[in-house]
């Protein structure tokens, strides 16, 4: 199964494909994708089954194109994305977001070292 870029329309192997993802962004379930081809640059959600494009808008993204790829498969991490298809498999590494430390999101100051 070959998997198109929707900008030139070029068709690559999944081990080319998903070789250009980078920066799985966990907030918006996103991962960034580059054409080796075209150099286009889209943001798309790797789902079961299917690669949803579209657009950030509101800090959420909404899914408008879908290319079917039967057989895919993805597992969410914490700092990264695992891709699977047939009998291989691709990791995203999680795009660096703001530093998570113990106690982030509540109200109190870090304790400081004496
Ligand atoms: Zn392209």
């Amino acid at each position: 199964m070959l998997i198109p870029c929707l900008t030139c329309q070029s068709r690559f192997a999944p081990d080319e494909y998903f070789a250009a993802c980078s920066g799985y962004n966990r907030w918006l379930d996103l991962v960034s994708w580059t054409c080796p081809r075209c150099g286009n640059h889209d943001d798309m959600r790797v789902l079961p089954g299917e690669l949803g494009f579209g657009y950030r808008h509101r800090g959420r993204f909404a899914v408008h194109d879908r290319v079917r790829v039967p057989g895919l498969r993805r597992q969410r991490g914490e700092l990264r994305l695992d891709i699977s298809l047939d009998r291989s498999s691709w990791r995203v590494p999680a795009r660096l977001g703001p530093p998570v430390r113990a106690g982030a999101g509540s109200a109190r100051r870090p304790r400081r070292a004496p």
